[in-house]
């Protein structure tokens, strides 16, 4: 199915480059850095969460294609959903694009479903997730999330 990938590709290629929500939403009080040394992408999530949902959401930063389109449609994907939908979403995310598991975009929306191939492409798989690792941590109260501590799990003292 090439036509299909080619047309994920627009996708991304479309969200990256006219991001979503690249702005600080109103109220703004759950936020994160993240930074993907191996890219070079930096971006802020920043959120609005109102009693355990993601009222508003938006980033800032820069980043490569990808990460700027997963930043953008994450930042729609999540708005209005609670906490626990965004961990569930997460989870899934993670499953099909670092642990390749294809089926896994069953359980996303088609949006996020398009960054199934990314998985094909170890160097660029960090920077689909940067966004979702920042998110996370603003969510977890965490200042930043960087790319690195998912591969080892322990936590950096670099700068
Ligand atoms: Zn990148």
């Amino acid at each position: 199915m090439s036509d299909l990938r080619e047309l994920y590709q627009e996708v991304i290629l479309d969200h990256g480059r006219r991001p979503r929500n690249h702005r600080v939403p109103e109220g703004c009080n759950c936020t994160a850095e993240g930074h993907n040394p191996l890219c070079g992408d930096r971006i802020g999530v920043r959120l609005r969460c109102e009693h355990d949902r993601i009222e508003d959401a938006g980033f800032e930063g820069s980043g490569c294609a990808i990460c700027m389109a997963a930043a953008s449609t994450l930042t729609e994907a999540v708005k209005g959903r609670t906490k626990e939908e965004f961990f569930a979403l997460l989870e899934s995310f993670l499953d099909m694009i670092v642990h390749g598991i294809p089926e896994a975009s069953q359980k996303l929306p088609a949006k996020l479903g398009v960054f199934k191939g990314v998985a094909e492409f170890p160097m660029r798989v960090k920077c689909a997730t940067l966004a979702w690792h920042t998110a996370a941590a603003a969510l977890q109260g965490k200042p930043t999330a960087s790319t690195e501590e998912t591969d080892h799990g322990g936590s950096g003292t670099g700068g």
